[in-house]
């Protein structure tokens, strides 16, 4: 069913900066053991190139806890990259989610199970579509801002999370 595909198993309505990562460790079905990031948007604000200092604070505890990936639709892999080295995590630019390859390419690389990896992203449509394909947790975070705080002229999500609950999907955010 295509409104299932769309609901994210969990829309915290906070941006990355501020998505409680205990509760990914704590979750009655197990740990989550690693992260596939979205990146624009999702770690950097629309005509950013810098994390926010609280998003890169988050993004280097997480990575203490688990593996990351960060995996973009973006064709450039100068601005993809250079978050992704600075950090010092794996990438993949131009991925064509909501296609699941890409995905699936990294969940090999991984080694885990997809239902113990995490999909973090904005998008309901690519990000969330993508990752309740190959049967990952789905989080949809809010579009962050240069402060880390969310983006207030969200409208790309807006339009998502309405379209899709009028799919009939379940979004809270
Ligand atoms: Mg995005």
């Amino acid at each position: 069913m295509l409104s299932a595909l769309l609901t994210p198993d969990w829309a915290p309505g906070t941006t990355v900066a501020h998505l409680p990562l205990q509760r990914l460790l704590d979750r009655p079905e197990g740990p989550i053991r690693a992260l596939v990031l979205d990146v624009d948007r999702t770690l950097l604000p629309r005509r950013g190139v810098d994390l926010p200092a609280s998003a890169e604070q988050w993004l280097r505890h997480a990575a203490s806890l688990m593996p990351l990936h960060l995996l973009s639709n973006n064709p450039s892999r100068q601005r993809i990259g250079r978050v992704a080295q600075h950090l010092g995590v794996p990438f993949t630019a131009a991925a064509a989610k909501p296609r699941a390859g890409a995905l699936r390419r990294v969940l090999a690389d991984l080694d885990l199970p997809p239902h113990q990896v995490a999909l973090v992203g904005d998008r309901v449509f690519t990000d969330i579509l993508a990752g309740n394909r190959l049967g990952l947790f789905t989080v949809l975070v809010r579009p962050i801002a240069a402060d880390g705080e969310p983006c207030p002229h969200d409208h790309i999500q807006t339009f998502e999370v309405r379209m899709s609950r009028w799919l009939g999907a379940q979004v809270e955010a």
